[in-house]
């Protein structure tokens, strides 16, 4: 009986031992990959670089194509900008967005040294990931960066349509989550759509030749997408968006 007891003993012990070891672990985990955990999905926060350099070019592209002057990089947003990267894998995504300056693109050097950004990354298997704050500006979409959050999706390389079904679901999951956060956002718009913002009050570019044709992130996508979102958009469709601009 005794050594029946003092075997429980050891094992509930052994249990109390591993608890011990386990929880500052997972805590350790989460708190070094600075999970966000929400009711439906995860958001993962994997800073790019976003030094000295990346603020003061920051500044410079808002005061040179907008006309804005300011120390700060603040932007309200009132639309979100889906997108996809046009590479095959996350981490050259990632990679892509990772450094201050702009390197290998000809066509937007002209728009100044600044690299692109977004907001978020979504990978092909529908993993969420935040780049940086969601009110800071980042050069994805001439003309409305300054209004803009921008979501990237890994795919559509050599512009093939080929989003998955995981990423239709996780950036449903994601401007739902960013309309409810932000109620100032009226619209949601694929990045091949955002020629239609030109004549508008939100179009800020002072350069009327600075724009280049897109067709990402697909229209089966954006329909996908906007079906999720049961009617989010419906008053301010980006089909009459002169209407809906003021
Ligand atoms: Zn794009």
């Amino acid at each position: 009986m005794l050594a029946q007891n003092a075997k429980i003993v050891c094992k509930l012990f052994t249990i109390a031992i591993g608890l011990v070891f386990l929880f500052p672990s997972l805590y350790l985990f989460a708190v070094n990959n600075k999970i966000v955990k929400t009711k439906e999905s995860t958001i993962i926060q994997k800073p790019i670089v976003f030094n000295k350099e990346r603020i003061i070019l920051t500044r410079q592209y808002r005061l040179e194509h907008y006309g804005i002057k300011s120390r700060s990089i603040k932007i309200k947003p009132l639309m979100v900008v889906l997108h996809w990267t046009a590479t095959k894998n996350f981490k050259t995504a990632y990679d892509i967005f990772n450094r201050a300056t702009l390197n290998n693109r000809p066509e937007l050097k002209g728009g100044g040294n600044l690299n692109v950004s977004t907001h978020f990354l979504v990978g092909r298997d529908g993993k969420i990931y935040q780049l940086m704050p969601t009110n800071w500006m980042a050069r994805h979409v001439i003309g409305l960066n300054n209004i803009a959050i921008g979501i990237e999706n890994v795919g559509g390389e050599n512009g093939k349509e080929n989003l998955t079904s995981a990423q239709v679901s996780a950036d449903i999951y994601l401007v739902k989550y960013l309309k409810k956060r932000y109620s100032s956002i009226r619209y949601l718009i694929g990045h091949y759509e955002y020629g239609k913002f030109r004549h508008t009050d939100l179009w800020k570019e002072r350069d009327k030749n600075y724009f280049t044709k897109k067709v990402d992130p697909g229209k089966k996508f954006m329909y996908l997408v906007r079906s999720g979102l049961h009617g989010l958009f419906e008053k301010t469709s980006v089909h009459d968006p002169v209407n809906n601009s003021h």
